[in-house]
């Protein structure tokens, strides 16, 4: 074969080796990166979308927690992981906010040139939730009693650049006050602490609280959301608390990447749709207080945009807020 006759077949194999690898994908189970701990809000979302989703694709998803540095450490894990469909991040908002709290050098990865969107999954909102020793039985207590109590209050997150950080740096600086926070690497192992006494209050996603505030064994006394949530209606939003505006959702949303071929994102991207539509997903995931969005919204560009929205709206927020709660 001649050289230029070579060259024109290898561009050919190049051109349906795609396709062919999306005919055949997924051959073997898919990893699901988690970067928080098992047991938390994230997990609880990836386990029951990896197992939905893995009926749909016909392989098994299987969900590794890789936790640290507030969700960084497996998002960067999946940055430089194969393109090739059998690794994937389920990350949330805290994926756009990491590079405002972080040295690019510390990140090591690039959220704009290292994946490939698939979509948005769901929005969860928070809690704002204490042991049951804190002495106050409503928000305006509640307030009063850590504004009193700095030197001895402590406020549990995920690490820097989670959701339960974000939350506690912003209704810090709402309230003009900063306690000690304790840092654990998912909010799993936190709300164990907090409902242990190590730690006195945590803002959280209702993902991971519903069952503990249902059950009585922590307080709640605010959630994030613009309304009352349908599955709190006894638990007042901050802005009727007198926090006007303060409003905060997590959404959630799932990454390949980069390289990842256009048929394996595009198969990803048809399941993950699916899968969003099944009444058994959308129960479990309501009663824990979570809004699945729609494929509108569970798709590629749409995830970007969001990423893109994200970036630009979270700086000057954090920037303002970073000295409260780190
Ligand atoms: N999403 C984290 C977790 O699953 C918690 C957080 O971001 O605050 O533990």
């Amino acid at each position: 074969m001649n050289f230029m006759k070579k060259l024109t077949v290898l561009a050919s194999m190049l051109a349906t080796s795609s396709v062919v690898l999306a005919q055949g994908y997924p051959t073997k189970p898919i990893n699901v990166v988690v970067p928080f701990a098992a047991g938390g809000p994230t997990d609880v979302v990836a386990r029951r979308l990896a197992d939905t989703m893995g009926k749909i694709v016909g392989q098994p998803m299987i969900v590794e927690n890789k936790a640290g540095a507030g969700g960084t450490l497996g998002t960067g894990y999946v940055a430089k992981a194969n393109g090739d469909g059998y690794t994937l991040l389920l990350m949330h908002i805290g994926f756009t906010t990491a590079p405002s709290l972080y040295r690019k050098t510390q990140l090591g990865y690039d959220i704009t040139k290292d994946f490939e969107p698939i979509g948005l999954v769901v929005d969860v909102p928070m809690t704002v939730i204490a042991n049951n020793d804190v002495p106050a039985k409503n928000f305006k207590e509640f307030q009063a009693y850590i504004t009193a109590n700095t030197a001895k209050v402590n406020l549990a997150n995920a690490g820097i650049g989670s959701a339960s950080h974000l939350c506690g740096m912003l209704l810090m600086s709402t309230l003009k006050t900063d306690v000690q926070t304790i840092p654990y690497g998912g909010t799993g192992p936190a709300l164990t602490a907090l409902r242990g006494k190590q730690v006195d209050f945590m803002c959280d996603q209702s993902t991971n609280t519903m069952g503990q505030i249902n059950s009585n064994t922590v307080k709640a006394f605010a959630v994030t959301s613009s309304k009352r949530m349908a599955a709190l209606p006894n638990v007042p939003t901050l802005d009727e608390e007198g926090l006007k505006g303060f409003q905060l959702g997590i959404w959630h949303g799932l990454w390949a990447p980069k390289g990842t071929p256009k048929p394996v994102v595009e198969k990803l991207v048809a399941s993950l749709q699916q899968s969003l539509n099944e009444a058994a997903f959308k129960t479990a995931m309501g009663s824990l207080g979570a809004v699945v969005y729609t494929k509108d919204e569970a798709n590629p560009a749409y995830l970007a945009k969001t990423v893109d929205s994200n970036l630009k709206l979270w700086k000057p927020i954090i920037d303002k807020a970073a000295a409260y709660a780190d």
